[in-house]
């Protein structure tokens, strides 16, 4: 099933996000989590491609293809091309196609230190493009509310995520946010640019002290006060630390849902047992039929 017709049902798509193993663990440590966030079902789950220092960039078709086959649950393969070539592109496509998945993410990537980019592809517009004139998937874009990283500033993002749609993808994530009037801001601000594709807002939850500091170096989200607050009051306590992070995650999707997002994209860093207690708060919210924004 094509994702971008998921948001024709006009309730909240909620979808998962999942990393493929390390290189140095077996591919079937993925099965004890997708057992777990089977049951939660999901309306699609993503797999990251190459991203977090892992390389073995193969096994996120093969977790995808476990998805769809053993699970029934459409997956989302994410693909980066900052660092392939057309005939690499060319290969993932056709082991894509055989496997029967058919929605892809398609990204950039990060610049990797001491790997020089190769030249068929700049940015994931470029990508989009070309896997778009082969008609053969649904494709999605990421997005990022305060702008992107390496963007001088949000408005020269919001004109290349333009481009980025009108090569192909019908759908766009975002990046993780800890404040939704950013992000209400942001949907603003692409509405009025004339992208009309559901927007999917990300979210994570945070659960524990090391997670808060990755996550802020490497993405640079803004955080509320009563974030910040939370964090300072439960870091040494990892218990409350990870009630606080599912309470503060749940109080945002509330939140999204009723001002009627389009989709919540759960960052569940393979812990099932968190995006559990999620899911079963918010639930019942996102099956209620919202109103167009
Ligand atoms: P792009 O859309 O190409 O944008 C990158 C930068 O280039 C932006 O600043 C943009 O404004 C600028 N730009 C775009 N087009 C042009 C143009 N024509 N001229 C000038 N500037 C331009 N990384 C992984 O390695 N693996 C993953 O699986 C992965 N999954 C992700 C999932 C989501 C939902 C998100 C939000 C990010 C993910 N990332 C992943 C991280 C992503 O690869 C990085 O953020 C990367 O730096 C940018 O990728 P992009 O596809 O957004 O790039």
């Amino acid at each position: 099933m094509r994702i971008s017709s998921m948001f024709e049902e006009g309730r909240t798509v909620f979808s998962f996000e999942i990393f493929p193993p390390k290189r140095t663990a077996s591919i079937e440590t993925i099965y004890n989590t997708l057992d777990q966030l089977d049951g939660l079902h999901p309306d699609f789950i993503s797999v990251t491609y190459g991203a977090g220092g892992n390389i073995d960039k193969h096994s996120t078709l093969e977790i995808a293809t476990i998805i769809k086959n053993r699970y029934v649950i459409e997956p989302l393969m994410h693909l980066t091309c900052l660092n392939s070539s057309k005939a690499d592109i060319d290969e993932i496509m056709v082991a894509a196609k055989s496997c029967g998945v058919e929605n892809i993410l398609a990204l950039r990537g990060d610049k990797v230190p001491d790997v020089a980019p190769k030249d068929d592809f700049h940015y994931a517009s470029d990508l989009a493009a070309y896997l778009y004139k082969q008609g053969d998937f649904d494709l999605s874009g990421a997005c990022y509310p305060e702008g992107h990283m390496d963007s001088p500033d949000l408005g020269a993002d919001i004109i290349h995520l333009r481009t980025k749609v009108e090569a192909g993808c019908s759908h766009l994530i975002s990046q993780l946010f800890f404040d939704n009037e950013i992000f209400y801001s942001f949907l603003h601000r692409v509405r009025q640019a004339g992208i009309y594709v559901p927007i999917e807002a990300g979210i994570m939850p945070i659960t524990n002290k090391k997670q808060i500091e990755k996550m802020v170096t490497l993405c640079g989200a803004s955080l509320p006060i009563k974030f910040t607050k939370m964090m300072q009051r439960y870091e040494d306590h990892p218990e409350a630390l990870m009630d606080a992070g599912i309470a503060y995650a749940i109080d945002q999707i509330v939140d999204l849902a009723a001002e009627g997002v389009d989709g919540i994209h759960l960052y569940t860093m393979n812990n099932p047992l968190v995006a559990r207690r999620i899911s079963d708060s918010v639930n019942s919210l996102l099956r209620v039929r919202k109103n167009i924004m």
